[in-house]
């Protein structure tokens, strides 16, 4: 693995943040002793990442005078690794940087160098700028966010994805699909994310429901890390969609899985999106996509825009995706999940301004 190698060239003294104890956190552990950079500090994080965690580990990477981070596992711990490297080099509180429930001032300094090595297939986030946390006073997801924060380097291999259960894989590999599908029907995308999201809606649809049924597959686990990957660079140049802004307030309330939120909303809100742009803006070029999208899903040239939708929706029961009543989301928590999506920066990239009655339709349809 490149890790050892990486790491001796960007530092001497490392942090690294595992999943909760995985015997592949202690393969990669073993395996970095070969490189001339030392292991100074340790953190697991279990669950989605927290603004304490987050602090938790600067504090220790500071004590332990670490000089490179180490992200390894799913987005929580790429997340909660990418934020350390950040607080490392600025000054100040978390608070100063963090958007929505903080003061939002830019960082002023590259982060610390840090490496990114996912373990799941979903989130992209080892090349994206952002680190999405929770903070449990809040109740609210929120990112901190800066050009500064991309990761020095991104090793992705898919053997460490082979251990991911069913439905982590189900629910990773939906977040992948709906980061390439909300760029490419967003009002920011452009020729250089439509690329990429036309290649990774091909790749996800002939790989999903493989991953599912046998996890040990290396072509569909190899295409499933290109489709979150491309997902990460299509969401940073040309941003998302509503299916992102619910998830952020959505996990920030009920202890929902994020790809879980993102897998249940996707195909009502595409569904919402094509009624909302046929009724009002029937001329928007954005209609033909969903037609392109369906006949990429379908494989069929003739599919139409509702073809894909229904695709999806016979997709989401062969891979037993919940609604998100079963994650305990109720019609109660309704009007701030709305309230808190209008402030969402992904809500910017819809294509479409969605009325309040959609939305408050699309959270009764996911529940
Ligand atoms: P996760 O990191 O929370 O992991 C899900 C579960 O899978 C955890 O229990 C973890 O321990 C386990 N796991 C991870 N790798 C495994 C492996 N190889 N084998 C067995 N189990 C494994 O889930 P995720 O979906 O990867 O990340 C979700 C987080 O990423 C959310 O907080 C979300 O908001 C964030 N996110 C960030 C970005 C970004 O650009 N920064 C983009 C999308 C999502």
């Amino acid at each position: 693995m490149e890790a050892p190698n990486l790491a001796s060239q960007l530092g001497r003294r490392v942090l690294v943040i595992t999943p909760n104890s995985t015997e592949q956190a202690e393969k990669l552990l073993t395996l970095l002793k070969t490189g001339s950079a030392e292991v100074a500090a340790a953190i697991a994080v279990g669950g989605e990442p927290q603004v304490e965690k987050v602090l938790e580990g600067a504090h220790l990477a500071r004590e332990c005078k670490c000089d490179l981070v180490i992200g390894f596992g799913g987005g929580s711990a790429i997340d909660t690794g990418k934020a350390i490297a950040a607080l490392l080099t600025n000054p100040g509180d978390i608070y100063d940087y963090l958007e929505v429930i903080g003061r939002g001032s830019p960082l002023t300094k590259p982060s610390a160098p840090f490496i990114a090595i996912p373990t799941t297939a979903g989130t992209g986030s080892e090349v994206t700028r952002n680190a999405v946390l929770a903070s449990r006073n809040h109740e609210v997801k929120i990112s901190l966010r800066s050009p500064w924060m991309l990761p020095t380097a991104a090793v992705i291999d898919p053997e460490l994805t082979y251990t991911v259960p069913p439905d982590v894989t189900a629910n990773t590999g939906m977040d992948a699909l709906s980061q390439i599908i909300e760029p490419f029907v967003s009002n920011q995308s452009n020729p250089m994310t439509d690329a990429v999201c036309r290649e990774g809606i091909r790749l996800a649809a002939s790989a999903l429901q493989t991953v599912y049924a046998d996890g040990k597959n290396k072509q569909a686990r190899e295409k499933m890390c290109l489709v979150s990957l491309f997902g990460g660079i299509a969401l940073a140049n040309a941003k998302l969609g509503a299916v992102h802004g619910f998830a952020g307030p959505i996990g920030g309330m009920f202890p929902v899985p994020h790809g879980a939120i993102c897998a249940r909303l996707l195909p009502v809100v595409m569904e919402t999106n094509l009624t909302a742009l046929l009724s009002r803006q029937p001329e928007h070029p954005v209609i033909e996509r969903f037609a392109e999208i369906s006949q990429m899903l379908t494989t069929r040239p003739d599919a139409s825009a509702e073809d894909g939708i229904h695709w999806l929706q016979r997709l989401e029961q062969e891979i037993n995706i919940k609604p998100l009543s079963d994650y305990g989301v109720t019609d109660t928590a309704f009007p701030d999940i709305i309230k808190y999506a209008g402030n969402a920066s992904s809500m910017k990239g819809n294509p479409i301004q969605l009325t309040e009655k959609e939305l408050y339709s699309i959270l009764e349809k996911a529940i």
